[in-house]
């Protein structure tokens, strides 16, 4: 699904935290915000879920305006780097938890669950509860969580930042594999430039609420449009 931002702005009293922002994601591209910590991606991600209501600006999904939609309305996954599983909760429960809304039959839930587990390799845990699992594992299931929905659009608020390094080039390359598998359009969100040049078909690099470049990520790299972006990419975290 093609997802649209036209002249977006978002204001907290007088902080302006995005500032008339327009792009657009491809269907089934795998786009990342990338900026420093208080540039606005988080805002921007909010309000394309329905979390935020837009100060001013339109967002259209297939070209339908979904601005004054609720949340649940608009067919998005949300992943968080706060991975809230349910602690009482096995994997299992804590997937088909997400189900329970839909009109589904319990044959047709377990088969989504074993089958999104079995992709994300914790097929074997789905009878533990969250205590029982690794840090990775917990991530897994929560991004199981998100997928079991079949969203048209999975938004990824920097997912892996609480996890060691390990294991977060681990879960870049599963987290690449996944949307190709799915190919569902994909927002990710990170502060951090590599894993943005790793993972993305394009970046979005945004400072102060206002986008600075959108390109390829080779491009940003090779030919930045300004200081800022040349600074981002050029130079570690
Ligand atoms: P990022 O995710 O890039 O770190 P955010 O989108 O979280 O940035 O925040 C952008 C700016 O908006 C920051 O200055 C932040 O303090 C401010 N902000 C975000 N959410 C709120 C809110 N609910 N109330 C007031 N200010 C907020
Ligand atoms: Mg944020």
């Amino acid at each position: 699904m093609k997802v649209e931002l036209t002249d977006l702005t978002k204001k907290f009293d007088d902080l302006v935290a995005v500032n008339g922002v327009s792009l657009t994601v491809k269907d089934g591209e795998f786009l990342t915000l990338v900026g420093p910590s208080g540039c606005g991606k988080s805002t921007i991600l909010r309000c394309v879920t329905g979390l935020e209501v837009p100060t001013s600006g339109r967002i259209l999904f297939d070209g339908k305006d979904v601005t004054d939609q609720q949340p649940q309305e608009r067919g998005i996954a949300m992943v968080f780097q706060n991975y809230a599983l349910y602690p009482h909760m096995t994997a299992r429960r804590n997937m088909s938890f997400a189900l329970e809304d839909e009109s589904l039959s319990k044959a047709e839930i377990e088969s989504r669950i074993s089958e999104t587990a079995e992709m994300l390799g914790i097929g074997d845990h789905l009878d533990q509860i969250p205590e029982e699992l690794s840090g990775g594992q917990k991530q897994r299931v929560a991004l199981g969580r998100s997928l079991v929905r079949n969203p048209d659009i999975i938004l990824m608020d920097e997912p892996l930042s609480n996890l060691d390094a390990k294991l977060r080039i681990e879960l870049r390359a599963e987290l690449q594999k996944i949307h190709q598998e799915l190919e569902t359009t994909t927002v990710y969100v990170t502060h951090d430039q590599e894993e943005a040049m790793t993972m993305s078909d394009r970046i979005v690099v945004l400072n102060d609420g206002e986008i600075q470049q959108v390109s390829s990520p080779e491009a940003a790299y090779n030919r930045p449009e300004n200081r800022f972006v040349a600074d981002f990419i050029g130079s570690p975290g």
